[in-house]
C-alpha cells in the first residue's frame, strides 16, 4: 500500500447505532457500583497449594496452629541445664559446684536423665530441657572442676535462657486469617508449624483477546498500516500482577463471526474475559454487539465519564465478567487499573490495592474536559519546595506516557482545568517516589540519549521531559530542572539561543544539527538541487505536496523563510517532530519537508542541507554544582560522547 490513506466507507446504518451506543454515559463511581453489584457477593473457588507454590496467593480460610512452637522447652544458649534453686547462694566470692550428669543434650537429642539437685547436664542451643531442670547457665559463666563437675559463680533465675513450649506460636492459636496474602514471612510461619499445604483462593483464569485488523504480534514484521499489539502484552501482565492467571488468546480481526467464536471459546474455559479495542465509534467495532448474545444480564455500562477511557464497556455474561477496554493502550491501562483491578482482586480473594500517594505542585495549567473524571499522568521532579508534577504531554494514544511517568493525578469531573500552582495528590505507579538525579526539561533530541547513556550506566537516573524549547526555558527559570535543551533562533540578531537567556541561566554549547530538505531518493524534482532551488521547483509543481512543522519550531522559521509567503499543498499539515516529517515523506503522504540530517539518514531519505541549527543547554546556575549536572557536563565534553554524536550525524560544538 503506497499512500497509507485508504478511506473505509462507513455503512449508512452506523450513525444510528453510534448514537445509541453512548447515550447512557455513567459516572465512574456509578459504573463500578453496578458492575460490582452484578458480580458480588459470590463464593470464590478455592484450591489446595503446596507451600512452595503458595507465594502471592490469598488464604481462603483461617489457619490455626496445629502444634506449639517451639514444641518443647528449649535452651537458647550453649551451657548447662540446672535447677535455679541450687545456685541461689552463688556469687563472685562463693562458687557452687555441680556434678555433671552422664549425657550431652545436642539439638535433636531427647534427654534421658533427670537433673537432680546438685547436678547439671551439658546442653546445646536448641536442645530440649531435661526433666528437673528449670534454667540454663551459659558455658562462659562456668569453670570446669575436674572431668565431671563445674563451678558456677553467679545466681540464675528460673526460666533463664529457656524458650518455653508454645512461647512463639501456641497450638490452637489463630495463625493466619483468610485473605492474607502469602509472602515469605507467612510461608516461614506455616513451615514452623509443619504445614505443607494451604487452601487458597484459586486464581481467576482471565482470557485476554485483542481485536483489530491492524494488529500484528511483536516479533512479526509490521505490515503497512499495521500496529503492534500492545494491549495483549500489557493487559496479560497486569492481570498476573493483580492476582489473576492470564490466558492470552491473540488478536482477532474485526470479523463478527470470528470474534464471536473466539469470545465463546474464551468464556467456556475462563472465569473472566478482557478484550480491548472495537468499543469506540470506529468502523468494525463489534465486540459490544456480540456480548448481548453471550449471556445474562449482558452489558452493565457502555460509556463511562472517564478520560482517558470513555468507551469502556462492562458486562456480565452468566456470572462471568466481560470487559472491553478502549483500544488505545494508555486508555486501556487506565481503565484497567481504575475499574477492572478492584473487581479482579476481589475475584482473586485479594484485598484492595493500596497505592502510594504523594503531594506535588503542578507547574503549568492543565485544561480538562468538563463532565469527565480526568486522569493525567505526571513525571515527578524535585522543586525548590517539594515535588513538582509535570503532566505528560502525550495523548491517550501514547504508550510511553504510561511507562515514563511516575503516577497520575485526578481532575474532578466538574472542573474544566487545574490551575498552575495547584497542590495535587499524585497516585504513584510504584510503591516509592524515585526522584531522578538529573532533570532535563525542554526540546528532545536523539543526540541527548547518546550523552546521558554514560550517566545512566554509572547508576544515575536521568529524566528527560520533552516540552519544547520554550517550555524548557520556562521550567529552567522556575528552577524545576537542571538544564533545558533549546534551539531557538532569534530573527533580529540572527543567532541561536543566547538572546533567550535570562538571569540565573547559563548557556553550555551542545551540538549542531544540519537542517535540510528531505525527499524520497530518486525523486527527479529534488535530486541534485540546492535547498532554495529545490523548494522553488516544488512550488512550480501543483502535484507536489509538502509537510510543514508546528508554529514555534525552529525548523518552521527556516521553512517560512524559504517559502516566502507561498502556501503550497500540505502547508497546514504541521506535525511536531523531526521524525513525523520523515515518516510523512517516506510513506508518500508528502513529497518534501524539512528535518535534521540524522533523522533523514535513519529513514533512508534524500537530504539537501540548508543550515545548521544550534542545540545548546540552558543550565540553571543555582544547580550547576550538583554532582549529576557535573557528570552531565563531563559526559558532554568527553571524547566518547563527541564521537558518538559525530557517528549519529551531529556536529559537537
Ligand atoms: P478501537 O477502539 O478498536 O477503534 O481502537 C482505537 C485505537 O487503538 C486504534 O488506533 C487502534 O489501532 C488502537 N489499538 C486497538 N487495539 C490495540 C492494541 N491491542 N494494541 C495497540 N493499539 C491498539
Ligand atoms: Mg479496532
Amino acid at each position: 500500500m503506497g499512500s497509507g490513506m485508504t478511506m473505509i466507507p462507513r455503512p449508512p446504518d452506523r450513525s444510528a447505532l453510534e448514537q445509541e451506543q453512548f447515550l447512557k454515559i455513567l459516572s465512574r463511581e456509578e459504573a463500578l457500583a453496578r458492575f460490582e453489584a452484578a458480580l458480588f457477593p459470590r463464593a470464590l473457588p478455592r484450591e489446595a497449594r503446596k507451600l512452595a507454590a503458595a507465594l502471592g496467593a490469598a488464604l481462603a480460610e483461617d489457619i490455626t496452629a496445629p502444634i506449639d512452637v517451639p514444641p518443647f522447652d528449649r535452651s537458647n544458649v550453649d551451657g548447662f541445664a540446672v535447677r535455679a534453686a541450687d545456685l541461689a547462694s552463688a556469687g563472685e566470692g562463693t562458687a557452687v559446684g555441680l556434678a555433671l550428669n552422664g549425657e550431652i543434650i545436642h539439638c535433636g537429642t531427647a534427654p534421658r536423665l533427670q537433673v537432680a539437685t546438685g547436678t547439671a547436664t551439658p546442653i546445646a542451643t536448641g536442645g530440649p530441657l531435661p526433666r528437673g531442670a528449670d534454667a540454663v547457665v551459659m558455658v562462659e559463666h562456668t569453670q570446669p572442676a575436674g572431668s565431671d563437675a563445674i563451678e558456677v559463680r553467679r545466681a540464675v533465675s528460673p526460666g533463664q535462657f529457656v524458650s518455653y513450649a508454645g512461647s512463639d506460636i501456641a497450638r490452637g492459636e489463630a495463625l493466619l486469617r483468610a485473605g492474607t496474602i502469602i509472602g515469605s514471612r507467612e510461608i516461614g510461619m506455616l513451615a514452623a508449624c509443619g504445614v505443607a499445604e494451604v487452601t487458597v483462593a484459586r486464581k481467576p483464569r482471565v482470557a485476554v483477546i485483542s481485536t483489530g485488523d491492524e494488529l500484528v504480534q511483536p516479533g512479526q514484521p509490521l505490515a503497512p498500516a499495521g500496529i503492534y499489539d500492545t494491549n495483549g502484552a500489557i493487559v496479560t501482565a497486569a492481570i498476573d500482577e493483580n492476582g489473576g492467571e492470564a490466558i492470552f488468546l491473540g488478536a482477532i480481526p474485526d470479523d463478527e463471526a470470528k470474534l464471536e467464536a473466539a469470545m465463546r471459546r474464551a468464556l467456556a474455559d475462563a472465569d473472566m474475559l478482557v478484550l480491548s479495542g472495537g468499543t469506540s465509534k470506529g468502523a468494525g467495532d463489534l465486540s459490544h454487539r456480540i456480548i448481548g448474545r453471550l449471556g445474562q444480564p449482558g452489558i452493565i455500562a457502555h460509556g463511562v465519564a472517564l478520560k482517558p477511557g470513555k468507551p469502556l464497556c462492562l458486562a456480565v455474561c452468566d456470572g462471568k465478567p466481560v470487559v472491553i477496554l478502549p483500544g488505545f493502550p494508555t486508555s486501556a491501562m487506565f481503565t484497567f487499573h481504575d475499574m477492572i483491578v478492584p473487581v479482579l482482586r476481589k475475584l482473586a480473594g485479594l484485598p484492595p490495592r493500596s497505592d502510594a500517594k504523594v503531594s506535588a505542585t503542578v507547574p503549568v495549567r492543565i485544561s480538562s474536559e468538563l463532565g469527565r473524571t480526568e486522569f493525567v499522568m505526571v513525571s515527578l521532579v524535585d522543586g525548590r519546595d517539594g515535588l513538582i508534577a509535570y503532566p505528560s504531554g502525550k495523548g491517550s494514544g501514547a504508550i510511553t506516557s504510561f511507562a515514563q511517568t511516575d503516577g497520575f493525578l485526578r481532575i474532578d469531573a466538574l472542573a474544566d482545568q487545574m490551575p498552575a500552582g495547584t497542590e495535587a495528590e499524585v497516585t504513584l505507579f510504584t510503591p516509592h517516589v524515585r526522584v531522578p538525579d538529573l532533570v532535563i526539561v525542554g526540546s528532545h533530541c536523539t543526540g541527548l540519549d547518546l550523552v546521558t547513556a554514560k550517566l545512566a550506566h554509572a547508576g544515575l537516573t536521568v529524566r528527560s521531559i520533552a516540552v519544547g524549547s520554550l517550555g524548557g526555558l520556562a521550567a529552567a527559570k522556575r528552577g524545576e530542572c537542571d538544564l533545558a535543551p533549546i534551539h531557538l533562533f532569534d530573527d533580529k540578531s540572527e543567532t541561536y539561543n543566547t538572546p533567550y537567556l535570562v538571569e540565573g541561566l547559563e548557556l553550555v554549547p551542545g551540538w549542531r544539527r544540519m537542517q535540510g530538505i528531505v525527499f524520497r531518493k530518486g525523486d527527479g524534482r529534488f535530486e541534485g538541487l540546492g535547498a532554495k532551488e529545490a523548494v522553488a521547483a516544488a512550488l512550480t509543481d501543483p502535484a507536489c505536496i509538502m509537510v510543514n512543522r508546528n508554529q514555534g519550531a525552529g525548523t518552521r522559521i527556516l521553512i517560512d523563510r524559504l517559502l516566502g509567503g507561498a502556501r503550497p499543498e500540505g502547508y497546514w499539515n504541521q506535525p511536531r517532530s523531526h521524525n513525523a516529517v520523515a515518516a510523512a515523506v517516506a510513506q508518500q503522504r508528502a513529497d518534501w519537508g524539512m528535518t535534521i540530517a540524522p533523522v533523514a539518514h535513519t529513514v533512508g531519505l534524500g537530504f539537501i542541507p540548508l543550515a545548521e541549527e544550534h542545540y545548546d543547554f540552558a543550565v540553571v546556575r543555582a544547580r550547576k554544582d550538583r554532582a549529576a549536572v557535573q557528570a552531565f557536563l563531563d559526559a558532554l565534553g568527553s571524547d566518547e560522547a563527541r564521537a558518538a554524536l559525530e557517528r549519529a550525524g551531529f556536529r559537537p560544538a
